[in-house]
């Protein structure tokens, strides 16, 4: 029976995890060392201030699944949800970044069998980078493991992985020893370009203005072409040395952030930054651009729908061939349209402009989460889900596409979002109503 599983009977035995990995953001640390007594986290190492208050965070679960605002029992709560999707034409399964794989690929099943729609956080983030690439603009890419090897140059543009993925520096960029900067730090170039000056080491601060970023890489595309550029450009001076520390790295890494890809300009940004890495490559250097993912599995539900459905998020089921329009099947775009939600791992209500929240709470909502959220506050059904990572195990793809196991660390009562969703869809699929 669901929510009555039995820990297992080693709670009192002291347990080491030499390689945990950590569930909080796309670099998915797996070096995490994690000292467990009694069922009780005692010691966290190499984990940063991020993922040691993930890894603590069952300290602070929801307990209990809310029915219609009053605490209920799995087995209530879960036959209501069940209820509101079968009776639902064409509901929305949203969120997906916090789960597991396994889990992501149950949603999926449901969006399918109801014929709603699915989407996660990724057609907010970096929807224009998809557009731009679906615009054949051209994109060179390579895995963390290559980058940290032979990257001598890195730029972090609109991005502060300080604040964001603060081991990413450590790990991947800036100041591990590699094949090609064996002194780490001290053998690379760390070029930023922000609105505002991160905190980390770099060599070169270029400061931009809001929208002002494709400004500034197609100047440097201009001057590592050798054309012309405007004399009014107050810059030059300064974007001359950039585009000539460019020139001279063998092998560089930009690193883009939301700060790229939000604002009034944002697609004419990302745009220019590819055009300029396309041009470093046509010159004989090796770029790559990596666009810098959040939450801990974005990746993972990219890569299911990529492989399952031919699209990376905002998938329509309702039409006799699926459809995929960005603006019209994500969630900006179909909340009018859906008469149901399924939100997993996410916090809609919190992050979508008041319009659509509007939209949003106008269908029934069935949440899946861990923890409190504004979205649960207002939904018809709350299920409590185990954090994967930690009360959970499951499998997890780092920012670069790279597959990892997340450990179940401490013994829980709580059943994982994969469990949930499942007996979700046998409810649905058992109706026979779609
Ligand atoms: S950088 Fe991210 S994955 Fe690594 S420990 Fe911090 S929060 Fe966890």
């Amino acid at each position: 029976m669901i929510g009555s599983s039995r820990a297992r009977g080693d709670n009192n035995t002291e347990r080491i995890f030499n390689a945990a990995v950590c569930p909080f953001c796309a670099c998915l640390c797996d070096d995490v060392v994690i000292r467990v007594k009694n069922n009780e986290i005692e010691e966290i190492r190499n984990a940063c201030r991020f993922g040691v208050a993930k890894f603590r965070s069952y300290q602070k679960r929801l307990k209990r699944p809310i029915v219609d605002g009053t605490p209920a029992n799995y087995e209530d709560a879960i036959a209501r949800a069940v209820d509101i999707l079968r009776e639902s034409h064409k509901p929305l399964i949203y969120g997906l970044s916090n789960s597991s794989y396994e889990a992501q690929q149950v949603a999926l099943r449901i969006a399918k069998y109801k014929r709603g729609v699915i989407d996660i956080s990724e057609s907010i983030c970096h929807n224009l980078l998809y557009a731009a690439l679906r615009a054949r603009y051209p994109f060179y890419y390579a895995l963390l493991d290559e980058i940290r090897e032979k990257a001598t140059l890195i730029v972090y543009w609109g991005s502060n992985p300080v604040v964001s993925h603060p081991r990413h520096l450590a790990r991947y960029s800036v100041y591990p020893t590699g094949r090609y900067a064996m002194k780490g730090v001290t053998d690379r170039t760390v070029i930023a370009i922000d609105v505002i000056e991160p905190e980390f080491k770099k060599q070169w601060f270029v400061p931009v203005m809001p929208g002002e970023d494709a400004m500034i890489a197609n100047t440097l595309t201009r001057l590592i072409k050798g054309e012309p550029v405007s004399a009014s450009n107050h810059r030059i001076a300064e974007l001359k040395s950039i585009a000539d520390k460019l020139r001279s790295a063998s092998y560089g890494i930009i690193f883009t952030g939301l700060g790229v890809l939000s604002g009034a300009n944002a697609y004419e940004n990302i745009k220019a930054i590819l055009s300029l890495v396309d041009t470093l490559n046509k010159k004989g250097n090796r770029y790559v651009v990596f666009p810098m993912k959040g939450h801990y599995n974005v990746m993972g539900a990219v890569l299911l729908l990529m492989r399952e459905t031919g699209y990376p998020f905002g998938v329509d089921f309702s039409a006799p061939d699926k459809r995929f329009e960005p603006g019209r099947t994500t969630v900006m775009g179909v909340l009018k349209e859906v008469d149901a939600a399924l939100v997993v791992g996410a916090d809609p209500v919190a992050s979508l402009p008041a319009a659509k929240v509007r939209e949003l709470l106008n269908v029934p909502l069935v949440v899946l989460d861990p923890f409190m959220s504004l979205t649960a506050s207002f939904a018809s059904v709350v299920l409590p889900v185990a954090i994967t990572g930690v009360e959970s195990e499951g499998i997890a793809y780092r920012m670069d596409g790279l597959p990892l196991k997340l450990d179940r660390i401490i013994n829980s009562e709580y059943p994982s979002d994969k469990v949930i969703l499942e007996q979700i869809y046998e409810g649905c699929s058992d109706s026979g109503v779609k």
